[in-house]
């Protein structure tokens, strides 16, 4: 799958796209990603990219010629029948998610195109970009760094990205649960040890005290997406009460 990230600072995207887990998935070549300066394709003779917002207003707009220019050179790397998608990072875009992150690991391409100052000509966005799509209900000052989660929360989901699909499939959030609590060793630290449990090797009561941990957190923090799962894994919910009987009986 390929990454390509239209922008006016590629070194803010490479800093962070080429380390750790996502910089190995390029260098094993599951993923490309590559960073595009837009100001590498301005006609401007003094290298200008954004210009005074027609009807005044303050601060200044991502202009036209360079991005489509950008967007011209980007296209010629995919080939016929390649699934690609366009997307603006922008406040005013459909709120990023791990559906949404789904959604686009299933494209052979994924364009992003950053937006500074006070965002781009509504035109670029008419003629390239096939949806908006924003990181949260805030305003950042530049597109690079929604770009960088997007990426990220993407190619994770990519086959080879990580080890195991399970290492995302039990996650917070894609598993319909946020994630109980975690430990490693050591087994107590400042006085406060690791529940019991943990440290049985007794696997199936290690899962179920992690369902019940994850419900309970669930429940608490995002009754929302508590609801559903409820809504959804009615048996399985069933199951662990009956097992929970079970155990308060018999002790
Ligand atoms: N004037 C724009 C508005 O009111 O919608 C905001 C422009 S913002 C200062 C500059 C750029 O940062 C945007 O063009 C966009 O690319 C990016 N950006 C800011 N907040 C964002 C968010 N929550 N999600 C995605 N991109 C964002």
């Amino acid at each position: 799958m390929r990454f390509d990230i239209m922008t006016l600072f590629p070194d803010v995207v490479k800093c962070v796209l080429e380390s750790s887990i996502i910089g190995r998935a390029q260098q094993n070549g599951y993923i490309t990603v590559q960073a595009h300066d837009i100001r590498d394709y301005t006609l401007n003779k003094h290298k200008k990219t954004d210009d005074t917002p027609y009807g005044g207003g303050k601060g200044m707009l991502m202009a036209t010629q360079p991005i489509c220019d950008c967007f011209e050179a980007v296209r010629k790397n995919y080939k016929d029948g390649e699934k690609t998608r366009v997307i603006y990072a922008s406040p005013r875009g459909r709120v990023f998610n791990h559906e949404i992150a789904m959604e686009l690991s299933r494209y052979d391409n994924i364009v992003i195109l950053c937006g500074h100052y006070e965002g781009v000509d509504q035109r670029v966005i008419d003629e390239i970009v096939d949806e908006e799509l924003s990181v949260g209900d805030y305003v950042l000052t530049g597109g690079e760094i929604p770009a960088c989660i997007m990426v990220d929360a993407t190619a994770r989901l990519v086959p080879g990205v990580l080890s195991d699909k399970e290492c995302y499939e039990k996650e917070s959030i894609a598993s319909g649960l946020l994630e109980y609590p975690q430990y490693t060793r050591p087994a107590v630290f400042h006085g406060k040890e690791v529940p019991q449990v943990l440290l049985s090797g007794h696997h199936e009561n290690i899962d179920t005290w992690r369902l019940e941990k994850s419900l309970e957190l669930t429940k608490e923090r995002r009754p929302d997406l508590y609801e559903r799962y409820v809504r959804e894994h009615e048996d399985e919910l069933m199951k662990l009460n009956k097992k929970k009987n079970l155990n308060n009986k018999r002790m």
